[in-house]
């Protein structure tokens, strides 16, 4: 019974399909029916990728989307923009005549319809225009 080798080619090609498959090497030990230290040795042998995954073994619990992550890191980082996009299409079309003191809470922008090819709307044109032109305050 001793001479029977342990390596047949058809246990060769399912451990290399097993491997591939990333089972662990005790899971492919249990497989074949072989000593853990004898599929790690044929894996070393055989020259089969390291799987240094975080998948296997361990790790493979609540922390298995590392991708996640990133994503989120993302739309952290692109919300400021967004939010800042929306300001300037808004201030875009609406009049962005400043209402109030920019200090106090009650500060507000018009928000009316703009003239077209001015940052303002028609009442607020008049003020602006007539203002700077007669460079007066009240
Ligand atoms: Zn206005």
């Amino acid at each position: 019974m001793a001479d029977i080798p342990v390596w047949t080619d058809e246990r060769l090609n399912k451990l290399k399909k097993l491997w591939e498959q990333g089972l662990s090497i005790s899971q492919i030990g249990e497989e074949l029916d072989v000593s853990r230290n004898a599929i790690a040795g044929k894996v070393y042998r055989l020259g089969l990728p390291k799987r240094q995954s975080p998948i296997s073994g361990a790790s493979s619990g609540p922390k298995a989307a590392p991708k996640s992550d990133s994503i989120a890191d993302m739309d952290a980082s692109t919300l400021p923009l967004k939010l800042a996009l929306r300001t300037i299409n808004w201030s875009r079309s609406q009049c962005s005549w400043p209402i109030g003191d920019p200090k106090s809470t009650a500060f507000r922008f018009c928000g009316e319809n703009v003239v077209q090819g001015k940052p303002y709307c028609n009442e607020h044109c008049f003020d602006a225009y007539t203002t700077s032109r007669e460079s007066g305050s009240n």
